[in-house]
């Protein structure tokens, strides 16, 4: 599932392949290709699970990849096809092709600048602000810890598996209202996201250091032996807007007094 991880890790990829390079032919359903054939690319970045491809002009393209969006660099043309591909870039040396991509669009700069400017401190940059982000985990106004870590207002980067495990890592329950997690390990929350996104920025994610055995403690293994203490790991639905899985051991993270639906 791409989060802020894999999308640092994209825009790593993407930027040798692409900044300083005119944009010399380009395919599109999603968008005009017009609107983009002969522009510049000057820079590509990323903002928590947002990519930003920035053409001259003052416009950039901002992408989302959503759940099953994905973004491939192809050293050869692509065969012959019956469908025009949702977005295709050729520079000098690389194609860049965009599918299943939920949003793409080319906008000016400025409205990109607006979007990443609603998002909290950005896990996979440099600058990130440990004390930023914790004040506004606090402020988040979802109602357990779980749903808050999925607030990219708060910070931005944490999807539904990093999710899940984060909060095992801290041995925390996902259902503990963010009211009633102390300072100092909600610190240790944000600290944990962040020690887990940098560690996977371009690589295949993995939160357990094992040589044997699955790369994460609790995703998606509900009904399974937890790897620390032995307990069964249980899949709850968690959020009323948008319901999201998480799984967790009720061992190894204790529900607080009095439990949230
Ligand atoms: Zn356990």
């Amino acid at each position: 599932m791409p989060e802020g991880d894999t999308i640092a890790g994209l825009a790593l990829r993407l930027a040798p392949a692409l900044s300083g390079r005119v944009i010399r032919a380009c395919e599109a359903q999603a968008l005009d290709p017009a609107g983009l054939i002969g522009r510049r690319v000057e820079a590509v970045r990323s903002h928590g699970k947002h990519l930003m491809v920035d053409v001259d002009g003052g416009l950039t393209l901002l992408v989302h990849l959503g759940m099953l969006g994905r973004v491939r660099v192809l050293r050869a043309p692509l065969r012959e096809r019956r469908t025009t591909p949702q977005l295709l870039l050729e520079v000098d040396g690389a194609r860049v092709l965009f599918s299943r991509v939920p949003v793409l669009r080319l906008v000016a700069r400025q409205a990109a600048a607006r979007v990443v400017g609603a998002l909290g401190p950005d896990l996979a940059g440099e600058a990130f602000d440990l004390d930023e982000a914790t004040r506004r985990l606090r402020a988040s106004e979802r109602p357990t810890i779980a749903e808050a870590l999925l607030d990219q207002g708060a910070m931005a980067g944490v999807g539904n598996e990093l999710k899940s495990e984060i909060l095992f890592l801290e041995r925390q329950s996902p259902r503990a209202r963010v009211a009633d997690v102390d300072d100092a390990r909600l610190r240790a929350i944000v600290s944990r996201a962040r020690a887990l996104v940098v560690a996977n920025v371009g690589r295949a994610r993995v939160t357990r250091n094992a040589l044997r055995g699955p790369r994460v403690w609790v995703y998606g293994r509900a009904g399974r032996a937890c790897l620390r203490c032995g307990g069964v790991i249980e899949k709850i639905t968690q959020g009323r807007d948008v319901p999201r899985s998480t799984y967790f051991c009720a061992t190894c993270q204790p529900s607080p007094r009095p439990v949230a639906p």
